[in-house]
């Protein structure tokens, strides 16, 4: 199979990988149009994010991939593209934002930036440890929910959960 992606995937193409699981990977895009571009995609090759059979899990890694990336590039503000162009399996782009970034009110898909292996190297490593910290946490920590007067807790892990 000729897809770069899933080249990329089965390891006969490197790339910079931020997160992965049995069904999604995220790697630095080799044309970062901002320092933390980060492209996900699902494992299985599916040619529209909208064909993905399991989005929801699709959706929720692509969250925590998002609040790594906020947290290691240091933004509240990362912006998420989907063209289904270019290359024909699904893929998302999660691009952080900084002020006076080269791209103005959208992103110019032509502001492409030049940045060393190693800045790469180290872009890629410090969002991958934000992710890791994030997804530590959130099977950890209870998610507090209030309803009304009543409280209660809600683990994300179901299975830990002791009434
Ligand atoms: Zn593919």
């Amino acid at each position: 199979m000729d897809c770069i992606f899933c080249s990329i995937i089965n390891g006969k193409i490197p790339a910079r990988k931020v997160y992965e699981d049995d069904e999604v990977l995220a790697f630095l895009d080799i044309r970062p149009l901002n320092p933390g571009h980060t492209l996900i995609i699902p494992k299985k090759h599916y040619r529209w994010v909208w064909d993905i059979e399991d989005i929801g899990h699709f959706y929720e890694k692509i969250q925590l991939i998002a609040n790594g990336i906020r947290k290691a590039m240091n933004t509240e503000w990362v912006v998420s593209l989907i063209f289904g162009e270019s290359v024909e399996h699904a893929h998302v782009w999660l691009i952080p934002r900084f002020k006076d970034d080269g791209h103005g009110d959208s992103i110019n898909l032509k502001s492409i930036k030049q940045i060393s292996d190693k800045d790469l190297d180290d872009i890629a490593e410090a969002i991958k440890n934000e992710i890791n910290n994030l997804g530590n946490k959130s099977k950890k920590e209870p998610i507090i929910m209030s309803n009304d007067n009543q409280e209660y807790q809600e683990y994300e892990d179901k299975e830990e959960y002791i009434p």
